[in-house]
């Protein structure tokens, strides 16, 4: 078991895996830049370690100085998160190097399935159907252009490494793929330190739908999927479970490729196989598997009553998967909102600042997971996420009616914030309805934006 935890992240989920460590009696290391000493997870944890300057490559993306806090603090283990270092196989490697455990999966694990070209080539080998596209890499533009035969126009050009919205490029013709395609090189090189590109065939007017999986090595297991089609550059804002778009059928056999996955990779710890449902089509396409916790899993919790952080730390202290297949059941809806500090009225633009005043929501299915407290400086150097609202309801409508009477209450004083946004989006009719798509917020956004002022 694990007795002691080095919580190598920040903000709202460095909160949340503390919280679970603490209910299962795991006592918690908490490790913090110059710039969030005082910030809430420090506060929150047994011990708190600096770990450097504000900048992430010093601090949070060190892994020399996360290795030494652990090793200063005496801890058995190490949780990642999500961002910095959660899908970093060397970091995993690492970890388990220093004789720790790694609450994740194995480094040759993340190496297969966070490389999003070598998850494509496993997800296809298991069965598992993937989006149109390239076979592996593409090395080089010549290379491209046979498969640009397949996939015809629009296509997408695909960092491996990318991730977070990021390393994504749409060309519409062979004039802006040609030149496309250098540049995203270029940048994936910079971005991610790895300049290696994929190909796939856009698929139109899709819905992201995703499975959560929890898997021990020999066993896995699905809690069922959540529905991320409400995005913004391809980043979720408002997240959903289970999704209104799946037939019982459908939903059977789209859970049912993410734990034959699973098992196919001998996958362990939490996972999150993500695919592409063409409605109109009727079928579902693979896109990647995120090895680690994500940000929307409150959601999953909500609707199946797992603590999914909880699980996590289980099985990393070695216990087998404690739930069985049987003992998941879906109830209710739930659906999760990210309040970022961003004013939506000027594009997005991050807002950070001071937290003058805060009312935080509550009352039945309502859950609030934050760093903030009343004085508390956000910093410009991480990224913008201030909070996640998560409401439960007996149905979708009552989900997104409570949503509506928590956001009223929510009120974070001082700073910008995406709510306006989502109350904006609680109104409108295709979003009470269910009928959206990856691209819809987008169009949506540009018609309504302005109005979000408020
Ligand atoms: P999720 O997949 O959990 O819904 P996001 O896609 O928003 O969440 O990613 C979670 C966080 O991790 C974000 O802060 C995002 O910027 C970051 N992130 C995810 N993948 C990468 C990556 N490959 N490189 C850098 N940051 C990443
Ligand atoms: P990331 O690693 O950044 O999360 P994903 O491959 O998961 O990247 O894709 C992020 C989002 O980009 C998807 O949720 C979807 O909206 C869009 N997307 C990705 N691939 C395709 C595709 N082939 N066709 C249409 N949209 C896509
Ligand atoms: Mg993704």
């Amino acid at each position: 078991m694990i007795g002691k935890l080095l919580v190598a992240n920040r903000g709202e989920i460095a909160v949340r895996i503390i919280r679970a460590a603490k209910d299962l009696g795991i006592a918690t290391v908490a490790v913090h830049s110059a710039a969030d000493a005082d910030a809430l997870h420090v506060q929150l944890a047994d011990e708190a370690v600096a770990i450097g300057p504000p900048a992430p490559k010093k601090s949070y993306l060190s892994i020399p100085a996360l290795l030494k806090a652990a090793a200063d603090t005496g801890c058995d283990s190490v949780h990642p998160g999500y961002g910095f270092l959660a899908e970093n196989a060397e970091f995993s490697d690492a970890v388990t190097a220093a004789g720790l455990v790694f609450v994740g999966p194995s480094g040759d694990a993340i190496r297969l399935m966070g490389d999003k070209v070598s998850a494509r080539e496993a997800a296809a080998r298991a069965g598992v159907p993937v989006v149109p596209g390239s076979k592996g890499r593409v090395e080089g533009i010549e290379a491209a252009r046979e498969v640009l035969a397949e996939t015809g126009f629009p296509v997408m050009i695909k960092a491996a490494a990318g991730g977070g919205g990021r390393g994504i490029r749409i060309a519409n013709s062979q004039a802006e793929f040609d030149q496309a395609f250098p540049q995203a090189e270029a940048e994936a090189l910079a971005a991610f330190g790895d300049g290696g590109l994929y190909m796939e065939k856009v698929i139109g007017r899709a819905r992201h739908i995703e499975v959560q999986v929890l898997a021990d090595g020999r066993d896995a297991i699905h809690c069922f999927e959540r529905e991320c089609s409400l995005q913004r550059r391809r980043q979720k804002v408002w997240e959903e479970a289970p999704s209104r778009a799946l037939s019982p059928a459908l939903r059977e056999e789209l859970c049912a490729s993410a734990v034959a996955l699973a098992k196919a990779v001998n996958y362990s710890g939490a996972g999150t196989v993500e695919y592409l449902y063409d409605d109109a089509a009727d079928r579902f396409y693979f896109i990647e598997m995120n090895t680690r916790i994500q940000v929307e899993h409150p959601v999953t919790e909500a609707i199946t009553g797992i603590d999914l952080v909880a699980e996590m730390l289980r099985i990393a202290g070695g216990e087998p998967l404690r739930l069985k297949q049987a003992d998941v059941a879906v109830k209710g809806h739930a659906i999760e909102v990210r309040l970022n500090a961003e004013d939506p009225a000027r594009d997005f633009a991050p807002f950070p600042g001071t937290v003058e005043t805060l009312r935080i929501p509550g009352g039945p299915g309502v859950r609030f997971d934050s760093m903030l407290y009343p004085g508390y400086g956000v910093p410009p150097f991480y990224d913008s996420l201030l909070a996640k609202l998560i409401v439960h309801g007996e149905t979708r409508e009552a989900a997104i009616d409570r949503l509506v009477r928590a956001l009223r209450e929510t009120e974070i004083g001082g700073l910008k914030t995406t709510k306006p946004l989502f109350l904006a989006l609680a109104a409108d009719p295709a979003v009470r309805a269910g009928d959206v798509h990856t691209r819809w917020l987008e169009g949506w956004l540009t018609d309504n934006a302005a109005a979000l002022g408020a």
